[in-house]
């Protein structure tokens, strides 16, 4: 059996595609369950982004070589059924590391 998190902020999160608000974000069966506040906090605070451009999910995945694409919330677009996962937005310094 499958059990999948799904996460509501409360505020609309906007489809990079089509710009629709049906986008739900949900935590992957593999996703570390300590790491969900944290995350959760990160995407109530819209210091997240979302992704879909497998290349640049990629990249990010080889910057951050401790970070699995489990670790990371999931999205999903209802409208177009677009999706990819939520990204960390990262200021400047934090990208000089
Ligand atoms: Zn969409």
């Amino acid at each position: 059996m499958t059990i999948i998190e799904v996460y509501f902020p409360g505020f609309p999160i906007i489809c990079p595609a089509c710009k629709s608000d049906r986008v739900v974000l949900f935590f992957d069966p593999r996703f570390i369950p300590r790491e969900i506040p944290r995350w959760k906090d990160l995407i109530y605070e819209k210091k997240t982004v979302l992704e879909n451009s497998w290349e640049k999910i990629k990249l990010e995945n080889q910057w951050k070589k401790d970070v699995k694409v489990s670790g990371k919330p999931n999205w999903i677009c209802k409208e177009c059924y677009d999706g990819g996962i939520v990204l960390e937005k990262l200021s400047e310094d934090v990208k000089n590391c």
